[in-house]
């Protein structure tokens, strides 16, 4: 029997591990140079130098992010349900109210027009969510924003290096948050980056990142440690060097999934769009569980389901939607299926994924 091609496969070179046994070997292992270098490299690889404020998870991004800001009890925050639930978390964990609008279902982002519609007296800020590596509208958001005054911030968990119209996702809000979570574009073993459009927020961002001192020892406000060590840093520096060819390669796979898969509703981007793939999202209408069943058992071909649960019917955060219908993110919810798309990934494998996929798909799974 064949290997299982993973649905997801994090690259770890011996220069990432020379590089984590260079700062063991200096004894400076928190914060330090190499946080500060990783941000500097950061700001100028994706974000056309906005500043930067690494930290020690996406989720402690966004609620920094998101405190930085302003936000707290009594805001509401207008969010995806269709995306990880650490999106609405960070809302949650401010004290304000995360608000669910409906998606496009051609690009898995938040639809305007159910933004819009979504609006109160107290909403302050829109989240939208850049979802398997594929920019929200931004230029409807940012309309929508400006209209109604509100503040508009990025969700780039999944999408560093994507663009819209040219312009780098991370530019737009007033924060926006990338992961370095392993399974994401590149990785820092675990991390955030947080850019910020002013140096005010930037600011926030540095006090709130730990325990509210910028010098040692005079706390000027109440914060967190929420830093990013060098050892994670130095991983991450090195994942920068790399990362385009991984796009690369990663756009290259999708570009042939478009153009031999058969059975299935492939992914479409929207124009102006430069999608970075960081899933390749398909939809089976019918009997989506057979569909995977199939793949993996008859054909060891991985892949995953993001998301199968819509934010707003998880226990954690339904509390904050009663009654709500959203009815693009259930049948999203209900219909996608990520296949491999990773840049480990050989032609073999990818005639492999596709052999699978006419043979289940046409089997009618
Ligand atoms: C991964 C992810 C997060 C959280 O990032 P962590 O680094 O895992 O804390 C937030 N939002 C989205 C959309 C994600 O995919």
């Amino acid at each position: 029997m064949p290997d299982l091609i993973p649905a997801a496969k994090p690259l770890i070179g011996d220069d990432e591990r020379a590089a984590v046994d260079r700062v063991l070997r200096s004894g400076m292992i928190a914060q330090g140079p190499e946080v500060a270098a990783f941000e500097r490299e950061f700001a100028e690889h994706f974000v056309e130098g906005r500043e930067t404020v690494a930290v020690n998870s996406g989720t402690s991004g966004l609620h920094l992010g998101l405190l930085a800001c302003g936000i707290g009890p009594g805001d509401e925050v207008i969010v995806p349900s269709f995306t990880f639930a650490a999106t609405g978390n960070s809302v949650a964990l401010t004290g304000a109210t995360p608000v669910f609008a409906d998606i496009d279902p051609i690009t898995f982002t938040l639809d305007v027009s159910s933004v819009e519609a979504a609006i109160t007296p107290r909403t302050r800020a829109i989240m939208p969510v850049h979802l398997y590596g594929h920019p929200a509208d931004m230029v409807g958001l940012h309309a929508l924003a400006e209209r109604h005054d509100l503040m508009l911030f990025e969700d780039a968990a999944q999408a560093h290096g994507a663009a819209l119209h040219g312009r780098p996702v991370g530019t737009f809000g007033s924060f926006t948050m990338f992961s370095l979570y392993p399974t994401k574009n590149m990785t820092s073993g675990e991390g955030g980056m947080v850019t910020a459009a002013t140096s005010e927020i930037a600011r926030s961002l540095r006090l709130l990142r730990n325990q509210g001192m910028e010098r040692q020892y005079e706390n000027e406000i109440v914060g967190f440690n929420a830093r990013m060590t060098d050892l994670h840093a130095a991983i991450g520096r090195v994942q920068l060097t790399k990362v385009d060819a991984w796009t690369q390669k990663r756009r290259e796979n999708a570009a042939y999934l478009d153009a031999h898969l058969v059975g299935v509703i492939t992914p479409i981007v929207a124009e102006g769009a430069h999608h970075v793939y960081h899933q390749y999202t398909v939809r089976i209408p019918e009997d989506r569980a057979g569909f995977v069943k199939a793949l993996r058992e008859e054909h060891q071909v991985g892949s995953g389901v993001y998301y199968p649960i819509p934010n707003h019917r998880l226990p954690s955060l339904a509390r904050y939607a009663p009654g709500l219908d959203l009815p693009e993110t259930e049948s999203a919810a209900r219909e996608v299926v990520s296949l491999p798309v990773h840049p480990s990934l050989s032609h073999d494998d990818l005639a492999r994924i596709v052999a699978a996929v006419e043979a289940v798909a046409g089997a009618g799974a």
